[in-house]
């Protein structure tokens, strides 16, 4: 049985960074948990080369970059950090803690943060072992390096921002780039639809994958045109497919929160129904409720300073400003303000 935190944050995407590194800041004893093997959610697992553009003050940052920021910020007060622990069941004990039962042990908590975006999520594969057994060897679900892709021959598939966005991004580093979609409608943003159709990309829409051959690597790509039927062998290094993503909120499901569909239904203070146990960013649902980076840094900061004032009904609900507090705690060498 672990010790007692303030606050337990599920989930170490943006949403739970800055909220680690705020509830720092106010002087609590933080444990940040998530299911995957690096911090940074879904920008870490999906699209750490990409760049975002509307995170206020970068005009432009890499996402590698935005989370590298977002962990130093966060650590600057030693939240406890936990990976590869899935939080899987929740109780309130009679005196209020909250015990949390993780992938292997528990955890004992005085209040919940759920930042757990869209719960465990997987890209989704093709789910033939025929072409899945090419995964690492030359069949990619994410991109993790663009560099891996350097003077590469790809074959893309997919008709969502990730596929058209990765096709853009990699035309200055690939020898060549085909991408396929079922349909001759792309849901990417329209502006990088039009981006793509000025590109030196080799489209081919009505067309799907068939077949992967090679013998330790993929060395070709079977296209089919799913209007014609007829097939096209195309020679190939990578084969890149953005399918979409399964996600689901699992058991967090169970824990008697207010949800609509799959997201927690939270009040102003980003409070759930559930006293204690907060959540704010994707996995939050509101009325105008936004799925940015952005909201969830907004949320994130309402949220802690909510939890505090639950935590220590006395505390201030607004902590003071970081400039002024910080500049204090500098001439004191105290934890003046912020606590
Ligand atoms: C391809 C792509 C491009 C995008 N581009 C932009 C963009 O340009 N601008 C923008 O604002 N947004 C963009 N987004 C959306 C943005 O990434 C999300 O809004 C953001 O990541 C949400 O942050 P979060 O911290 O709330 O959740 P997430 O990033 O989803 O992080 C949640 C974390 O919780 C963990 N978790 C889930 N369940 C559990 C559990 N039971 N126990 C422990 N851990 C758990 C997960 O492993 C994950 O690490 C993009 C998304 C994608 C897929």
């Amino acid at each position: 049985m672990s010790s007692l935190s303030d606050l337990t944050i599920i989930g170490a995407g943006p949403t739970g960074l800055f909220a680690a590194y705020y509830a720092g800041f106010r002087g609590l004893s933080v444990r940040l948990v998530d299911s995957q093997p690096d911090l940074g959610g879904q920008i870490t697992a999906l699209y750490p080369d990409k760049y975002i553009y509307d995170v206020a003050g970068f005009p432009k940052v890499l996402g590698k970059d935005l989370v590298a920021n977002l962990v130093e910020q966060a650590m600057q007060y030693g939240p406890e950090v936990l990976l590869n622990e899935e939080i899987r069941s929740f109780a309130h004990l009679a005196d209020r803690t909250i015990r949390l039962v993780t992938t292997t042990g528990v955890l004992l908590t005085r209040a919940c943060l759920i930042t757990a975006g869209i719960g465990a999520f997987a890209p989704k594969t093709y789910g033939r072992a025929e072409i899945d057994q090419y995964a690492g060897r030359g069949l990619h679900y994410a991109v993790r390096q663009k560099s891996a892709f350097a003077e590469r021959r790809l074959l893309i598939a997919g008709g969502g921002d990730s596929a058209v966005d990765w096709a853009l991004n990699l035309v200055p580093v690939a020898r060549s780039i085909t991408l396929i979609h079922r349909r001759d409608q792309f849901r990417a943003h329209a502006d990088s639809v039009r981006k793509l159709a000025a590109s030196p990309v080799d489209v081919r829409v009505f067309h799907e994958l068939r077949a992967l051959h090679g013998n330790a690597h993929v060395e070709e790509a079977v296209i089919v045109n799913t209007k014609t039927k007829e097939e096209t062998v195309l020679p190939v290094d990578a084969v890149l497919a953005f399918l979409g993503l399964v996600s689901n909120l699992g058991a967090i499901a169970t824990w008697g929160l207010v949800l609509d569909g799959d997201a927690i239904v939270v009040d102003t203070r980003m409070a759930t129904n559930l006293p204690g146990v907060y959540a704010a960013g994707d996995i939050v649902t509101y009325p105008g409720k936004l799925k940015l980076i952005a909201t969830g840094f907004g949320e994130a900061a309402t949220a802690v300073n909510n939890a505090a004032q639950y935590l220590n009904p006395s505390a201030a609900l607004f902590p003071g400003h970081s400039s002024t507090v910080m500049e204090k705690r500098a001439k004191t060498g105290g934890t003046g303000g912020g606590a």
